[in-house]
């Protein structure tokens, strides 16, 4: 490769324009004692499954619900936080899934968001180019040990324990973005048991899509597989044993589960 050719691809790789596997996953996987399932996610239309690499999700993306968590929407940059790749809980569309309602909590909060999932990656995208990095997009719940998160909060410890646990991303079917085209905006709410409990608009997210990768990529080299819960409006609350969830996006299918 001469300076020349390595000077333009060195520039499209900065810009995010070349997709590459991620680093440590060999063609050749090696023999192993025992196998760990790879995180799927169905992809709507296609017999292919699209495979999670990391969860990145937005704090206080929404001016409500920053101030109802107690900060200044005004002067915060956007902040990220991941949860594992195995908390995904795909649930299909038209179906009321079970989600166990998980231990150590008393107060366990429902957050509705839109998903970005991404099939390109790289460092420090533009934001003019940053949508360029999206395969398509879904919902999910962004699900919170809210009591558990607060306290680690308080004592300035990591959030992991009330975000990051079994199960805490349940989320639909990948549409492909020929199926919805971006989401600049569009109704987002949450019912529980039939009644709403939250319900704003896309458009009212501090930092759209496109900065929110734009951001990110400035933290972390983004790669095929990352998807980010793009945070969630105001009015989150708690759920109990029974409660049924149903949340929708315009343009998506709804995505409903009953806690257990
Ligand atoms: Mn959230």
């Amino acid at each position: 490769m001469d300076r020349r050719n390595f000077v333009q691809r060195s520039a499209l790789v900065s810009t995010g324009l070349i997709g590459c596997a991620a680093p440590g996953l060999a063609q050749q996987q090696p023999a192993t004692p025992f196998t760990v399932p790879q995180t799927l996610i169905p992809i709507v239309g296609s017999s292919e499954m699209y495979p999670v690499r990391r969860i990145y999700c937005i704090g206080r993306n929404y001016a409500a619900h920053a101030r109802e968590m107690g900060s200044d929407p005004s002067r915060e940059p956007p902040f990220f936080f991941q949860k594992p790749t195995d908390a995904i809980q795909h649930v299909p569309a038209n179906t009321v899934a079970n989600h166990a309602y998980p231990p150590l909590t008393k107060n366990y909060h429902y957050e509705a968001e839109l998903v970005a999932a991404l099939d390109k990656g790289g460092r420090n995208i533009p934001v003019a180019r940053a949508l360029e990095l999206v395969y398509g997009y879904t919902l999910g719940l962004d699900m919170t040990r809210r009591d558990l998160q607060r306290a680690m909060g308080d004592e300035k410890k990591p959030w992991e324990i009330g975000k990051s646990f079994d199960q805490s991303a349940p989320i639909g079917a990948i549409h492909k973005l020929a199926q919805t085209g971006h989401f600049t905006q569009g109704a987002i709410w949450l019912k529980v048991n039939g009644q709403t409990r939250q319900s704003a608009n896309l458009n009212q997210m501090i930092w759209s899509v496109a900065e929110q990768i734009s951001k990110l990529s400035e933290a972390f080299e983004l790669f095929p597989g990352d998807i980010i819960y793009s945070g969630t409006p105001e009015n989150v609350g708690p759920v109990v044993r029974g409660d049924v969830i149903e949340m929708h996006i315009d343009g998506l299918p709804n995505l409903s589960v009953k806690i257990v």
